[in-house]
């Protein structure tokens, strides 16, 4: 991507399916707002319905395709649940265009010798494992598009652990291990591209209970992040391929980090 910025047509996303979790808030919310006002028709995973519900009447009301809720709790999500949830996207759709793993949970900052080991599997299994679960089970419809996009959501301490950032920063850095590892197996072979974003500081709840004392107007809108997005998930980025996407449009290839 270059550094001028990104102006995707309004009709960028016309015909494509995509599926973002964690759509019921923060990034993710307005990601998927984003997506269907450029014409995709998006699926939203997300555990709160009341808020997927309130996503779901804004798209309706004021773009030209049908959303679908997809209520899950990543954090319990089994097998069978992601199993059932393919055969209904197959039946219904036929194919996924795209995949934002966004949802996440945050978890304690504390020493790993402190935290609570249930809390630790519960933001593994929601982070990294439920990601590798949904992009398993869902590879036969990413395949079936003709140009799909596997997008990985990480952090600045998935990159580089940070102390006290416990299960979050070790689930952050296997979900990048995962998508590197992905990248290579289809790279070449498959008509998935495989990147990861980091988005910087957001403003979210979930950067509000990271950094309580922070000023919620020092940090950027998620609405600063879209055209990032819009561009990862459009056809403009067919050729990026294995490489991990900052805010600042910067890009670095997996090979080299
Ligand atoms: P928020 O906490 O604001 O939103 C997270 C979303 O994920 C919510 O919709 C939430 O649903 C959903 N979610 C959480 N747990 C589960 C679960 N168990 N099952 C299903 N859905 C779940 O987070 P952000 O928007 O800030 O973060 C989005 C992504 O960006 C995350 O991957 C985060 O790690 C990453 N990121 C964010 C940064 C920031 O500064 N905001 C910085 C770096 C990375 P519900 O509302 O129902 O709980």
């Amino acid at each position: 991507m270059s550094d001028t910025p990104y102006r995707p047509p309004s009709d960028l996303l016309t015909d494509k399916v995509i599926l973002v979790t964690g759509a019921g808030d923060g990034i993710g919310l307005v990601a998927a707002k984003t997506f269907a006002s450029h014409g995709a028709t998006v699926l939203l995973l997300g555990k709160t319905v009341a808020k997927l519900e309130a996503l779901y009447d804004d798209i309706a009301a004021t773009c030209r395709s049908e959303p679908g809720i997809i209520p899950m709790d990543l954090a319990t999500a089994t097998v069978n649940t992601v199993e059932d949830l393919a055969l209904v996207l197959l039946q219904r759709y036929g194919r996924l265009d795209g995949l934002l793993h966004n949802a996440a949970i945050l978890g304690d900052r504390v020493p790993v010798e402190y935290y609570n080991i249930e809390q630790w599997q519960t933001v593994m299994q929601a982070n990294y494992h439920a990601p590798f679960l949904l992009t398993r089970l869902l590879m036969p419809l990413l395949r079936a598009a003709p140009k799909a996009s596997l997008l990985f959501t990480s952090s600045g301490v998935g990159a580089v652990p940070r102390a006290y950032w416990g299960a979050y920063a070790a689930s952050k850095y296997a979900l990048e291990g995962f998508a590197r590892l992905l990248a290579d197996e289809t790279d070449t072979t498959s008509n998935i591209r495989v990147n990861i974003i980091n988005p910087g500081a957001t403003r979210t709840a979930m950067r509000a209970a990271a950094y309580p004392g922070e000023n919620p107007a020092s940090v950027k809108p998620p609405a600063q992040l879209m055209p990032l997005y819009l561009y990862l998930m459009g056809d403009d980025s067919e050729a990026d391929h294995g490489f991990t996407f900052n805010s600042d449009l910067s890009k670095q290839p997996f090979n080299q980090t």
